[in-house]
């Protein structure tokens, strides 16, 4: 059986990402870790800062976990507002989590990002294998622990492996300061307000996926048949690509008086411009049968749906 340690569980991805392993896997298989404890599923929890390399090993050995994810980190737009605590939370996490792996012989998954593509990077079907100059912190971050994971699996046999996620969309943890959140808060004005103001500007086309094809993802590319992987760490994925009034017109589609105006934000839409319209992920359906169920259309209608039912239900209690 397996046993798998999560860090930043709390978060936009862990806290869904929990409950899906704990569902295929087991309640007790796995130890959700955070700093801060705002995980709501039954099972394991303690809390982690992963700066603490110390107390993640010896959890990691208490728990007697086989299988490390790491998703603590700072997103874009946070590090971007303080890049020397992104500098030192995203790779001094990732190397501490890499080095309980490597002592404990673990089998490791970290996210990498579209943002470790940078403004010389070929903007559209950027490929697996490309230019790499991000210009923000973040993408500095994530070019480095892709090269790091690379580096762990060569070096020490470590059997490291992870994927470049899009924006990720889903109605039920707020994201944690990326670029990309737009996306999710549309829905969520949509539904409050009947308008939504964007960030972004009208025609910046971003890569994008609806969580639960990205949890699939994790789950398909750590059970993948290992001497299958030509690429190992941050496998391109994407799901869609859109730009802000593409997205708008999916909601008029179910909200017709919905109303969207722009008001752009230079820093995040700085870093959007330096990222790619559309990634390529063949290598990933390639290597270990990546796909995804959701596109714009399926997964308006899904966020719409769900998103209502949960607003209601805060609003009566
Ligand atoms: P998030 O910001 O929602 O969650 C990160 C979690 O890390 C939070 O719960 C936070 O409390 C925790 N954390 C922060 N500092 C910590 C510390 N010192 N010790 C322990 N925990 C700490 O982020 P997310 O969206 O869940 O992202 C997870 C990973 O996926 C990150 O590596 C991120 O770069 C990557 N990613 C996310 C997206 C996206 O759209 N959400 C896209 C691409 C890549």
């Amino acid at each position: 059986m397996k046993k798998i340690m999560v860090t930043g569980a709390s978060g936009q991805i862990g806290s869904e990402l929990v409950v899906k392993l704990r569902e295929i896997y087991g309640q007790d298989a796995v130890l959700a870790t955070d700093i801060r404890q705002i995980i709501n599923s039954a099972g394991p929890f303690e809390v982690l800062d992963v700066m603490d390399g110390k107390r993640m090993y010896t959890l990691a050995k208490d728990f007697g976990a086989d299988t490390m994810i790491h998703m603590a980190a700072l997103l874009s737009a946070t590090a971007e507002k303080n890049p020397l605590l992104a500098w030192n939370l995203n790779m001094g996490g990732l190397m501490n989590a890499l080095e309980v792996a490597r002592e404990r012989e673990m089998q490791f998954f970290t996210p990498s990002s579209i943002g470790a593509f940078g403004p010389t990077t070929p903007k559209n079907d950027t490929p697996q294998d490309t230019l790499q100059r991000p210009t923000t912190m973040y993408g500095v971050n994530k070019v480095a622990g892709e090269l790091l994971c690379d580096y762990y699996h060569a070096r020490y046999g470590l059997d490291t492996r992870g994927v470049r996620f899009p924006g990720l969309v889903s109605y039920v943890t707020p994201p944690g300061g990326g670029t990309t959140d737009y996306a999710v808060d549309i829905y969520y004005k949509a539904i409050e307000e009947g308008r939504y103001t964007s960030y972004i500007a009208e025609g910046t086309y971003m890569d994008m996926m609806y969580m639960p094809d990205a949890l699939q993802a994790i789950v398909d590319v750590m059970e993948a048949d290992g001497s299958k992987l030509i690429h190992r760490n941050a496998f391109n994925i994407s799901a869609m690509s859109f730009e802000p009034s593409e997205i708008a017109a999916e909601i008029r589609k179910h909200i017709p008086h919905f109303k969207m105006s722009y008001q752009v934000d230079p820093v995040r839409q700085a870093i959007a411009d330096s990222w790619p319209n559309e990634i390529d992920s063949t290598a990933a359906r390639e290597e270990w049968g990546f796909k995804v169920e959701y596109n714009l259309e399926k997964m308006t209608i899904d966020m719409l749906q769900k998103l209502k039912k949960k607003l209601t239900k805060k609003a009566i209690s």
